[in-house]
């Protein structure tokens, strides 16, 4: 063989190993004692958004089918839009029975738009559907139009009696807010009924684990920038949920003026709270997603307030000023990344 050949059968075998790792890599971790450990994940879409369920241990191929199961078996009942859903019936027919799942998550639901003085309100749909953002034909209602929608507005004049949930007449409800976390919630139950101690599930962005990694070392998860791709930060955790709401996820603009999903239920209107964004970490997915929509709508010092009521939840919110806001339970898992070493953030104590 001549020298050139050599070099290029050399190079060869060098690439050939580099990808047989960097396979082997991906379809398993490591444990404390640097063992193998089996990994499987799964992408799929559903409740209107990428799903990846990724988990380590010996059943975690069953473990993360079950889990995918439970999410679409779940978006089928939670759908506002699926004339089979039960939030559908409930919608349309003013009454219906609830599978166990949806009860609990609308108790839930109801419980937190009471614990957030209404800046939660599962009974915005009507108004949502004005601008839009229910099917991406956006439009911006008058005054006249929102004070009349408005009027059927309310989530407590929606009755949930055992499985038994009741809608008057012209109000709808969308569990938007808080379904996709239990849904995660509900999925980490599956994964762990089929003994798994270790995965990460990301549901369009709202991140859950279980336990940590499988070497022991914990999760670090980028916390989503308000001001484009990326993220501005990261938050290290094990068994919790870390969940963010932006006006940047879905929002549209008309004549200059920008208009965000997440709505003020006093208003009508897109909230401008003077946050960008509020990422909720807690040990449950139904809690943080509740929050981060509803702590959005109040602003800074409505959110630390609650926080200090509850402490039962940490965040990091972004003001429009640029301020970084975290509270300080998660003080020393948070860290600014690299090009965002700039930022001003102040500890809520
Ligand atoms: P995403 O679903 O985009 O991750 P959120 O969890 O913040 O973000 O939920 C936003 C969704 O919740 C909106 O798309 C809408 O369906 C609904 N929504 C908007 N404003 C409110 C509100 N104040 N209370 C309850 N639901 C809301
Ligand atoms: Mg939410």
């Amino acid at each position: 063989m001549d020298r050139k050949s050599a070099v290029f059968t050399a190079r060869l075998i060098t690439y050939i190993v580099l990808i047989i790792m960097l396979i082997a890599q991906t379809s398993c971790g490591k444990d404390e004692k640097n063992n193998d450990v089996k990994k499987s994940d799964e992408s799929f879409f559903a409740m209107d958004t990428y799903i990846t369920v990724t988990a380590y241990g010996e059943n975690s191929d069953e473990a993360v089918k079950a889990a995918e199961n439970k999410i679409t078996a779940l978006e089928k009942l939670w759908s506002v839009t699926d004339q089979n859903s039960e939030v559908y019936a409930a919608n349309h027919n003013g009454t219906a029975g609830l599978s166990d799942d949806t009860a609990e998550l609308v108790r839930f639901a109801l419980d937190m738009c009471d614990t957030t003085d209404g800046a939660l309100d599962i009974s915005l749909y009507p108004v949502l559907t004005a601008w839009g953002f229910t099917t991406d034909e956006h439009h911006v209602p008058t005054d006249a139009e929102l004070a009349a929608l408005l009027e059927n507005v309310g989530y407590d004049r929606i009755t949930l009696d055992g499985n038994t949930l009741t809608v008057p007449d012209g109000v709808q409800i969308d569990l938007g807010a808080v379904g996709k976390g239990y849904a995660g919630d509900l999925a980490v139950q599956e994964l762990k009924a089929n003994g798994i101690t270790s995965a990460l599930l990301d549901l369009g962005g709202n991140i859950q684990t279980i336990g940590t990694k499988p070497d022991g070392s914990t999760w670090k998860i980028g916390v989503r920038s308000p001001y484009g791709d990326g993220s501005f930060a990261t938050v290290s955790v094990k068994d919790k949920a870390v969940i963010t709401s932006g006006g940047y996820e879905r929002y549209f603009e008309e004549n200059g003026e920008v208009y965000w999903h997440i709505l003020d239920p006093k208003t009508g209107k897109p909230a401008h709270s003077g946050l960008l964004s509020v990422t909720v970490i807690g040990d449950e997915g139904r809690l943080c997603d509740s929050l981060s929509t509803s702590l959005f709508v109040m602003g800074i010092d409505r959110a630390e307030q609650l926080w200090k009521e509850r402490m039962d939840f940490d965040f990091i919110a972004v003001s429009e000023k640029g301020d970084i806001y975290i509270t300080e339970g998660i003080k020393n898992d948070f860290e600014l990344s690299e090009s965002y070493k700039g930022l001003n953030v102040s500890v809520i104590k």
